[in-house]
């Protein structure tokens, strides 16, 4: 199985190739913010409390998004393997997402992480809030706070798989041709170990 995170600030880019990414390797793709979405919209009992802390751009708690991937998981397993975008972003998700990977005798092949500046970043997420409605894109103020959680809770994780060996860093400015490419090269290289 080829288990690939795709790793990166909000609005790196990693839902745009993401979508590229599932196609042209087979994988199953598993972003939590989506699987959030759906709920919000559908209104269940977990879109509920997320959006209670989305629209804070908080994190929903480590325990509902680990159980909720533990599901996702089980009912999309595959032989090929995912795609994570936005999962995990705490340590604690991290280590869940071992042991859960471990009981389909699987493990993560590596972290990608897009990297982007974060003035460039604002303008993204403000570009899409005007055209996408997202209410988190919309607020200056609830974007910057996306931020500081990822520099304080989410960043630690490029060291958890850079001490396992699995972390690569790939440039995420220029076309998104040109970051697909640059992607398909870091996972060809993995694939092929
Ligand atoms: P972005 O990466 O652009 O912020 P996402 O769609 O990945 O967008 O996530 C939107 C929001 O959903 C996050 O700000 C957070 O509140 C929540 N979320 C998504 N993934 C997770 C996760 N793994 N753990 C906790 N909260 C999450």
């Amino acid at each position: 199985m080829l288990n690939i995170i795709l790793f990166g600030p909000p609005g790196a880019g990693k839902g745009t190739q993401s979508a590229r990414l599932i196609e042209k390797y087979g994988l199953v793709h598993l972003s939590t913010g989506d699987v959030f979405r759906y709920n919000i919209k559908n209104q269940t009992e977990l879109g509920v409390l997320a959006k209670s802390f989305i629209d804070k751009g908080q994190l929903v708690p480590d325990e509902v998004t680990n159980h909720m991937v533990k599901d996702f998981i089980a009912r999309n397993n595959n032989d090929k393997g995912f795609i994570f975008d936005g999962y995990p972003r705490t340590i604690a998700q991290g280590e869940n997402l071992d042991r859960v990977l471990e009981e389909y005798q699987a493990n993560v092949t590596s972290m990608i992480a897009l990297e982007v500046d974060e003035d460039e970043l604002v303008i993204r997420l403000l570009e899409r809030g005007k055209s996408r409605g997202r209410a988190d894109d919309q607020d200056e103020a609830i974007i910057r706070n996306r931020f500081k959680v990822y520099n304080d809770e989410t960043s630690p994780l490029a060291n958890f798989y850079a001490t396992k060996g699995k972390f690569i860093a790939v440039k995420g400015k220029g076309s998104i041709d040109e970051i697909f490419q640059n992607l398909c090269k870091a996972i060809d290289g993995v694939s092929q170990l």
